[in-house]
């Protein structure tokens, strides 16, 4: 993967600095996560672009936000295309609740709504109108793009002068993806029906040749590509080989009751098979757990999701096609009862979790057998293809094998689960820490195998003498010194291996052979069919060899702790938040909700509601420095919810309005990390230039000019800045901070008693950029550290 290129004509800055006003006061976030600034620079300088950010990483605001201001002045509003009517139908649900004018168009909607929206279009009263691409461009299916008539919403749109165009989910338009929708190929045409529109791709699927694609069939031109770092280090992965699945499913749901859970199924038939299961009478004690599969219809598909999203249910059984369009972002669990078919879904399916930024765990029950499944059911569609005469490339056939190996790999893997997947996306992983404390192998989950080259060995023999004929099962049975009827007709009760490995249960052995082929020491072939079912059997490899030799390391993983609840991780998001009162807020927020008939995250999310069950605010002023809370949710909720922090806090002698954490809570390693929110970064920076530009400091010299002679952008220097002053602690920053503003930040720090950017702003009554706020408070932070 090539580093980003980020080449945005600057907008003019005071635009930036009044979205970024608009964001506070909109959305009550007092910072931009990484590469949102330069996602909104390029939509602000009408710069086509593709921004890849891992899901929850924040896109939405990257079109949203320029989008209101844009309007605002005059220029028209943005379009939105987005796969789902769901999806849509959700962000326009959310955007409203937080005053802003958005609408949608689609076949959900009746012929009065519709001539309504027509009309606020034409009025300019539309700051964004959502679509879907065969609405957008029409035509009949059948025709080649090129070739269709553009549809009826075109002119309107030209009309009202639309001249940008945000594109989610854009991997949809390519083959490549996980998930191609063959209307998107549609939107090839959109620069030729709207000649000069900006158009901006948005995407959680990282790979070059989805990115290429994407920037190639939507003809972009010079487009900014932005890629966000896909490390999410909020989320707890877990991969367990698979035993007692219902007791193990059973023992991770009771990790998180009354929290909202996905369970993904390989087929439906499990789907259906596993509601039944856990809603059994004295089953897990959950609410009911719904199912949804693609074998449902769509009106009962359309009430899993709206359940789900308005949290009348918090337990979701599923097959993959549920996801997306799934925005609830306080999902604390992903269960995987199977391997995924690919590292590009796992880490979309897992990304569902924790979008609040809150811890959350995703677990996967994994099995050797998982792969023959897939396999089978991949040779299966393609035969079924082939019959109905439908041509298969093997180029798609190649890939999907491929996809399944390294996912196959990934789960037998034995090196930190965050490094892993965020090198498979081509990044480099830099934990601030030794370990990433989030994933079965840094917790301590499991643990290395401290015979396994003598274990290996005597697998892999055993494989050797009964001839490479046989498949687990077997080998597992003459190892264990086990007499069934089959292994001593063959005979193999006479061989020297036959017992070797008595000592080992079943299970273990199993394990133990699945990571041999995961690291190549093994070969699983599936060569026999019996009963129309796959027969694998185990055959050696070259490594093998090798392994047998003693030249080869091997390394085996034993699983440690049967239950993740023994894992020695805290949780440290949950640190001060009063239960009870967080419970009490959830309540409320869902009344509020289903008042306004919205999906409850819409309100408020969980982590602002985390963060005033441990803050307790019982004044307005005091309420508006919690995360996420803005003009318009504070002049909507803020009296009620003050009374009721307070009547609670009274009611259970509990203190009030504590201060405020130092950062919005996230996992130890990620705030060692740095504050999940604070300023814009890119992952990858070269060094030669941050050494540059810290010789400058030292020098003094002005931000603009460090800019120039870096050929960085005066933003990543702030950045740089805000680092050196930590770690340097010059005696003044005079040179970057007239003494006027950075006494006056220094007397908001003192009377607000906090460092946090938002309070700051507030108290500096909105009047100091947020830049010159985060260094004064750098160096007070730095200062203090001296004394
Ligand atoms: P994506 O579309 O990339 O999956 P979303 O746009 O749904 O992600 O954003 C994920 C969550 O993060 C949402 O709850 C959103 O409101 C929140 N969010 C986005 N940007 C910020 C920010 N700068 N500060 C705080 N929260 C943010």
């Amino acid at each position: 993967m090539t580093a980003p290129v980020v080449t945005t004509a600057r907008p003019a800055a005071d635009a930036l600095a009044e979205v970024g006003r608009l964001i506070q006061e909109t959305w009550g976030y007092a910072s931009l996560r990484p590469l949102q600034r330069e996602a909104i620079e390029a939509v602000l300088a009408s710069r086509d672009c593709v921004v890849v950010l891992p899901t929850g990483g924040g896109k939405s605001l990257c079109y949203q936000a320029p989008a209101i201001y844009l309007a605002q002045h005059g220029q028209g509003p943005m379009v939105v295309v987005s796969p789902l009517i769901a999806l849509m139908k959700d962000q326009v649900d959310a955007l409203r609740a937080l005053g802003v004018q958005a609408s949608q168009i689609d076949s959900s909607l009746g012929p009065q709504e519709r001539r309504k929206t027509l009309d606020d279009l034409r009025a300019g009263r539309l700051h964004l109108l959502f679509v879907s691409p065969e609405r957008l461009i029409g035509g009949p299916k059948e025709m080649p793009p090129a070739e269709r008539p553009a549809s009826a919403l075109i002119d309107p749109l030209r009309a009202a002068g639309v001249r940008r165009f945000a594109i989610d989910e854009a991997h949809c338009i390519s083959h490549w993806g996980h998930d191609f929708r063959p209307e998107y190929r549609q939107l090839s045409t959109l620069k030729t029906l709207v000649p000069g529109c900006a158009i901006h791709a948005f995407t959680a699927t990282a790979t070059v040749q989805v990115r290429d694609d994407i920037a190639a069939q939507l003809t972009l031109e010079n487009p900014a590509l932005l890629v966000g770092n896909f490390d999410r280090p909020n989320l707890i992965y877990r991969v367990l080989p698979r035993r007692d699945m219902m007791g193990q499913i059973q023992d991770t749901l009771s990790r998180h009751p009354g929290e909202a859970g996905i369970i993904y199924c390989v087929r439906r038939r499990d789907v259906d098979d596993l509601v039944t299961a856990l809603n059994a009478p004295g089953g897990s004690g959950r609410p009911r757990a719904l199912g949804y599969h693609a074998g449902l219809t769509p009106q009962t598909r359309r009430q899993v999701q709206e359940a789900f999203a308005r949290e009348q249910c918090d337990l979701i059984v599923a097959t993959v096609a549920f996801g997306m369009g799934i925005d609830r972002s306080n999902i604390r669990l992903v269960l995987h009862t199977g391997l995924p078919k690919s590292i590009e879904a796992y880490q979309q399916e897992t990304g569902r979790a924790g979008r609040d930024g809150l811890e959350a765990e995703c677990v996967l029950l994994y099995s050797g057998q998982d792969v023959i499944t897939w396999q089978y059911l991949l040779d299966r569609s393609v035969q079924d293809a082939l019959a109905t005469g439908t041509p298969v490339s093997a180029d798609y056939i190649l890939s999907a094998r491929r996809h399944l190996e390294e996912m196959d790999r990934f789960a037998r893997g034995a090196v930190c689960r965050h490094k892993a997947l965020v090198e498979y996306f081509g990044q480099p992983y830099q934990p601030a820490t030794t370990s990433c404390r989030a994933c079965d192998h840094c917790l301590g989950d499991t643990e290395v195998l401290p015979d396994a080259l003598r274990v290996a060995q005597k697998i892999l023999s055993a494989v050797a003498r009964t001839g490479q004929r046989f498949g687990a099962g077997h080998i597992i049975a003459v190892l264990r010194g086990e007499h069934p009827e089959r292994v001593r007709q063959l005979r193999h009760d006479q061989l020297s291996v036959h017992g070797l490995l008595a000592d080992r249960s079943s299970r273990e052995l199993r394990d133990f052979i699945y990571q041999l082929i995961g690291q190549g020491a093994l070969a699983q072939e599936n060569l026999l069919l019996r009963e129309g079912r796959p027969a694998p059997i185990l055959k050696l490899t070259p490594a093998s060899v090798e392994v047998m030799k003693g030249l080869r390391p091997v390394r085996l993983i034993q699983t440690a702790l049967q239950s993740a609840g023994e894992s020695r991780r805290t949780e440290s998001s949950w640190e001060g938040v009063d239960r009870p009162l967080f419970e009490e807020l959830r309540r409320r927020r869902k009344e509020a909700a289903d008042r306004r008939g919205v999906p409850p995250y819409v309100i408020f999310s969980d982590a602002t509601l985390r963060e005033l069950a441990r803050v307790r605010p019982t004044t307005l002023a005091g309420l508006r420095y919690v995360y996420g809370i803005g003009q318009t949710k504070l002049q909507e909720y803020g009296a009620e919810w003050v009374a009721a922090i307070k009547a609670h806090c009274a009611a259970h002698h509990l203190p009030s309005d504590l201060p405020l954490a130092p950062t919005v809570p996230a996992n130890p390693a990620a705030a060692a990390r740095g504050p999940a929110g604070l300023a814009a970064t890119a992952y990858r920076r070269p060094p030669a230039q941050k050494a540059l530009a810290w010789k400058l400091f030292a020098k003094n010299t002005p931000i603009g000019q460090v800019a120039r002679q870096t050929g960085r952008k005066p933003s990543t220097i702030a950045d740089y800045l805000a680092e050196y002053i930590t770690q340097e602690r010059p005696a003044s920053i005079a040179a970057w901070i007239p003494d006027s503003i950075y006494a006056r930040v220094a007397a908001a720090i003192k009377t607000t008693g906090s460092t946090r950017l938002k309070p700051l702003f507030i108290a500096l009554n909105e009047t100091v950029p947020y830049d010159q706020i985060r260094l004064v408070a750098a160096h007070r932070g730095a200062l203090a550290r001296d004394d």
